[in-house]
């Protein structure tokens, strides 16, 4: 079989991989990139495809599926939990860029009449192609795609974390034997903290600004970053006011939906009890009138309610912003963090605020990827993916380093395995 890489090589955004057999053309996610207007993976005719498998919600693996659908409709395989993840995900791209996308929401609807809703481990037959997702471990409902034909069989990640969160369980790797895999890079030769320390440094750094009167903004993206922020206040006993605003209390009712995805259902449940679910401008002025932590989109505070929340407290150094995600040069939440400026009222200024960021990724670090190539079986290939080149090449790196054939794509590259 051949594969070709569509998108998503050597930089982050816009991951499409079409895998063709003999009789079966599959396209593994098809997502945007987002930075600017949005752009689109290589393009690949609608007539030409059998089916489309998205690995999870978020936009960069699953944005331009609904392009299929504007001329054909084409079955598109992922789990519930991703279907309705997805469907908050576009319907929000829809309204704030849809001036610039060459799909309508009446194409999103399609698709989902299309939607073939699948649960780990479940084996699928069409023509001469079998599949399987299994978990993932970076946001809920995410998945990896194990695929045989021709009598070989080929991993595609996604995105993958190795270790158990609050949320979610570690990734799945008991692969079997593989001859093909195609892996993501983005923190290849980066270290995370380990859990528990990152977890304990994080509650004390709240709490201490608490119980000084403070309150606490913690920007995050609405799918997956808030939950686990949420949840990990939980499960260390958190006693003040949570509230939870934005997009992410929708993203909260669809993870509630499908609770048994979830690592540990109860505390899940049990955090979702404990917040308070802001909805509207009164809630939040309350809010800010006591001490409290409250958890909002956007991550970066590139918009979202986090950034109203975000100039009232930076005024005051009793307040905090704790960032809990990777901060893209350029984005306001970067500069906040580097040079301490925010623009409150129009005008950029110093923030008296503390600020921190705490690394709570949901990707595998360094030694896991190291140990996850080590645990291969049957002598794959490997393809390095989702990542700056540096990262796609350092990954090359560990790959050669076990005796592995590994190769970092360009776009529009295919390969015969
Ligand atoms: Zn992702
Ligand atoms: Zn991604």
């Amino acid at each position: 079989m051949k594969i070709t890489f569509l998108g998503g090589t050597c930089a982050i955004g816009k991951s499409a991989v079409a895998v063709k057999t003999g009789e079966t053309t599959v396209v593994l996610d098809y997502g945007v990139a987002m930075d600017g207007v949005p752009s689109f993976p290589m393009h690949i005719a609608p007539r030409d495809v059998d089916l489309v498998i998205v690995t999870h919600a978020h936009l960069d693996h699953s944005g331009a599926v609904p392009l299929f659908h504007v001329s054909r409709p084409i079955p598109v395989y992922a789990t519930p939990v991703t279907f309705d993840l997805m469907e908050l995900l576009l319907n929000d791209f829809l309204r704030l860029s849809g001036y610039y996308l060459p799909y309508e929401y009446l194409d999103t609807k399609t698709m989902f009449e299309f939607s073939r809703p699948l649960r780990y481990g479940e084996k699928v037959s069409v023509k001469d192609v079998e599949f399987t997702l299994v978990n993932a471990g970076h946001i809920p409902g995410s998945a990896q795609v194990l695929l045989e034909a021709e009598g070989k069989r080929i991993l595609y990640t996604g995105d993958i974390n190795d270790v158990d969160t609050c949320l979610l369980k570690g990734a799945f790797r008991d692969y079997g034997p593989l001859d093909a895999v195609i892996i993501e890079s983005t923190y290849a030769d980066e270290e995370h903290p380990e859990r528990d320390d990152l977890e304990k440094e994080f509650v004390e750094s709240i709490l201490e600004v608490v119980e000084g009167g403070g309150k606490v903004l913690v920007p995050a993206f609405s799918v997956g970053r808030s939950q686990e922020v949420l949840t990990v206040l939980t499960k260390w006993r958190f006693e003040y006011p949570m509230a939870v605003d934005g997009m992410a209390v929708d993203a909260t009712q669809i993870f509630l939906k499908h609770v048994d995805w979830l690592r540990d259902p109860e505390l899940f449940k049990k955090a979702v009890r404990a917040a308070k679910w802001v909805s509207g401008w009164k809630d939040r002025r309350l809010l800010l009138k006591k001490e409290c932590v409250i958890i909002a989109p956007a991550g970066m505070l590139k918009g979202g309610t986090a950034v109203f929340y975000a100039e009232k407290l930076a005024k005051s150094g009793n307040n905090a912003i704790y960032l809990v995600s990777y901060q893209i040069p350029g984005t306001p939440g970067r500069e906040l963090l580097e040079k301490g400026r925010f623009v409150i009222g129009g005008k950029i200024r110093k923030v008296k605020a503390k600020v921190k960021r705490f690394d709570f990724s949901s990707h595998i670090g360094m030694s896991g990827f190291k140990r996850l190539l080590k645990e291969l079986e049957g002598n794959p290939v490997v393809y390095a993916v989702h990542g700056e080149p540096e990262k796609c090449a350092a990954l090359c790196r560990y790959a050669r380093e076990l005796g592995l054939e590994a190769h970092v794509p360009k776009v529009g590259d295919v390969y015969e395995v």
